[in-house]
C-alpha cells in the first residue's frame, strides 16, 4: 500500500521542482522573461516562483525541439523511441510519490486521487504509446507513416500531469519533438517530469517544458517553427489559437469545454447511480472537462434519487488535499472560484433551487461546498455553461427521446452517461448521442488505449488509443 510523503518531504519536493527554471535542450536555464508564483490554494502560500517565458525563450526552445528532430529524433528506430518511453515510465512510478504531493500541493487535488489516478494513468499512457513506438506501421496509417515535426502543446490546470502524458507520449512515439507549456496556476509536476526526461537520458531538444501564461503560449502556438498545435483548455482560448493558425500549414487538435449529460433512467441501479453521478460531478473538485454537470433523471425518480444523493454528499470530507481520507480538494485558484462563485449566483438569480452539502470550509484556503441545483430548466446558464466546479445542475425528462433530445441540446459534445439495466436500451440511447465518449453504469473512467475528444464546442482530434497517434502522424 502507498503512503504519500509528510509534509517536510513534500516541501523539498516543492523546493526542486521550482528551483530548476525552463528545460530547453536538454538543460534547466534561467527565463529571460518575468516570473510566476505558484500557490497553494489550500493555504494560499506561495508555493514557488517560476519563469514566465518570454517570446526569445520560447524561441530558444522550439528551434532546440526543431534542431532534436532534425538530427536525432527523426534518426531514432521505433525500437529505441520505445526504449525512452518505456524507461519514463518507469520513473514517473518510481517517483511517483513525488509526483502525487507535488501534483495536490500545486493543484489542490486530494491526494487520494493524485496518488490513485492521476499518476498511474500518467505512467499507463507512457506504457501504452511505447508500445506503439515501433509498430507504426502497423497502425494502419499506410506502410511509412511519418512524424509531423515540432509539436507546441499547451495544457490547462486541472490534470497536469496527466494531460502532459496525453501529449508527450503520443507525439514521442510518433516520432516528433516537443514544447510544452503547463498552466500557469500548476507549472511544477511538469518541471518535475523535465528532470525526469533528463534521468530518462532522453536526447537534449526531444522535451522542452517552458513555464508561462497566456502570453507564452500564443507566443508558442504562433511560433513559425511548430509543425503541429496540441491544446487542451477552454473553448475561448481554443478558438483564438483556430483563428491564430488559419492560413498556416501547422496541424491543430483542440480539446475544449464540455457540459455533459448523466442521464438517468427508471430502472437504474440507483445506488450505484448515486456513486456514478458523485464520481460524475465531485471529482476533483468538478474540474473535469468531461464532468456530468448535467445530471438528466427520469421524473418518477427524481425526488428519491435527489434526496439519496444528497444524502451520500453529507458524508464527503472536505479539506486537506494530502489527507487520505479527504474526498474533495481546494479549487484551484482564486480566480476559478470566484467563476464558481459567480455562476450558482446567477443559479439562484434564475430561479433554480440551491442545496449545499453542510460541511466546514477551512479558514484558509479556495473552497466550494458540493452544491446541487434542482427545478433545473434547459434555458437557465446553469444547464447551459461549464462552471467547472463541484456544482451540480438538475433535470428531468419522462421518456428516451426528451432524454436524448435534453442531453443533446448543448453547444458542447465531449462526454455523456447513462444509466440503466436495459442493454438494448444503452445501445440505442448511446448511438444517438452527439458526444465524444458515452458511459454505461459507470462515469469518468478512462484508459489509454480508448479514443477522447469532442463533437461541437468541446473541440477536434482525439487523443487516446490509435486515434491518439492518427494527431501526430502525416497521415492521409
Ligand atoms: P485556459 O484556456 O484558460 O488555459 C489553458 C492553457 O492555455 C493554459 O496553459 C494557458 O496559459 C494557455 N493560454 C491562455 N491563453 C492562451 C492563448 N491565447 N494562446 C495560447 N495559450 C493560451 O483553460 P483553463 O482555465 O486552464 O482550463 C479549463 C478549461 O480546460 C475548461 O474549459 C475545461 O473544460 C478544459 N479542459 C478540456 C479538456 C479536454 O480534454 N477536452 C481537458 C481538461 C480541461
Amino acid at each position: 500500500p502507498f503512503e504519500y510523503a509528510p509534509a517536510p518531504e513534500s516541501r523539498s519536493v516543492v523546493d526542486l521542482a521550482s528551483s530548476y527554471g525552463l528545460f530547453i535542450d536538454g538543460e534547466f536555464v534561467d527565463g529571460t522573461g518575468g516570473s510566476l508564483k505558484s500557490i497553494n490554494p489550500a493555504t494560499e502560500e506561495v508555493l514557488a516562483e517560476v519563469a514566465e517565458a518570454s517570446a526569445a525563450d520560447v524561441d530558444r526552445a522550439v528551434k532546440a525541439a526543431r534542431r532534436a528532430y532534425t538530427r536525432v529524433w527523426s534518426k531514432t528506430s521505433g525500437k529505441d523511441r520505445a526504449k525512452y518511453l518505456f524507461r519514463i515510465a518507469r520513473l514517473i512510478q518510481e517517483r511517483s510519490r513525488e509526483l502525487a504531493v507535488l501534483e495536490s500541493l500545486d493543484n489542490g487535488k486530494p491526494i487520494k486521487e493524485s496518488r490513485d489516478v492521476d499518476i498511474p494513468l500518467v505512467a499507463a499512457h507512457f506504457f501504452y504509446y511505447a508500445g506503439w513506438a515501433d509498430k507504426l506501421e502497423h497502425a494502419g496509417f499506410g506502410p511509412d507513416p511519418r512524424p509531423l515535426g515540432v509539436a507546441a502543446q499547451v495544457i490547462p490546470w486541472n490534470f497536469p500531469m496527466l494531460m502532459l502524458a496525453w501529449k508527450i507520449a503520443p507525439a514521442l512515439a510518433a516520432g516528433n519533438t516537443v514544447v510544452l507549456k503547463p498552466a500557469e496556476t500548476t507549472p511544477l509536476t511538469a518541471l518535475f517530469f523535465a528532470d525526469i526526461c533528463r534521468q530518462a537520458d532522453l536526447p537534449p531538444g526531444v522535451v522542452n517544458i517552458i513555464t508561462g501564461a497566456g502570453d507564452t503560449g500564443r507566443a508558442l502556438v504562433e511560433h513559425p517553427g511548430v509543425d503541429k498545435v496540441a491544446f487542451t483548455g477552454s473553448t475561448e482560448v481554443g478558438k483564438a489559437i483556430a483563428r491564430a493558425v488559419a492560413g498556416t500549414d501547422k496541424k491543430v487538435t483542440l480539446e475544449l469545454g464540455g457540459k455533459a449529460a448523466n442521464i438517468v433512467f427508471d430502472d437504474a441501479p440507483i445506488d450505484q447511480a448515486v456513486e456514478g453521478i458523485v464520481a460524475g460531478i465531485f471529482f476533483n473538485q468538478g474540474h473535469v472537462c468531461c464532468a456530468g454537470s448535467r445530471l438528466l433523471v427520469q421524473e418518477n425518480i427524481a425526488d428519491e434519487l435527489v434526496a439519496r444523493l444528497k444524502r451520500r454528499l453529507s458524508t464527503l470530507r472536505l479539506g486537506d488535499p494530502l489527507d487520505k481520507n479527504t474526498d474533495i480538494g481546494a479549487i484551484n485558484s482564486l480566480e476559478q472560484l470566484e467563476r464558481i462563485r459567480h455562476l450558482a449566483g446567477v443559479g439562484d438569480d434564475e430561479g433554480a433551487e440551491r442545496w449545499t452539502a453542510d460541511c466546514d470550509l477551512p479558514a484558509k484556503g479556495y473552497w466550494f461546498a458540493p452544491t446541487v441545483f434542482t427545478g433545473v430548466s434547459q434555458a437557465h446558464r446553469i444547464a447551459r455553461e461549464e462552471i467547472f466546479g463541484p456544482v451540480l445542475s438538475v433535470l428531468t425528462f419522462r421518456t428516451p427521446g426528451e432524454a436524448v433530445e435534453k442531453a443533446n441540446n448543448s453547444a458542447y459534445g465531449l462526454s455523456a452517461g447513462i444509466w440503466t439495466e436495459k442493454g438494448s436500451r444503452i445501445l440505442k440511447v448511446a448511438s444517438q448521442m452527439r458526444a465524444g465518449v458515452v458511459w454505461a453504469n459507470t462515469f469518468n473512467r478512462f484508459d489509454p488505449t480508448s479514443p477522447f475528444g469532442g463533437y461541437k464546442e468541446s473541440g477536434y482530434g482525439r487523443e487516446g488509443g490509435r486515434h491518439g497517434l492518427a494527431a501526430y502522424l502525416d497521415v492521409v
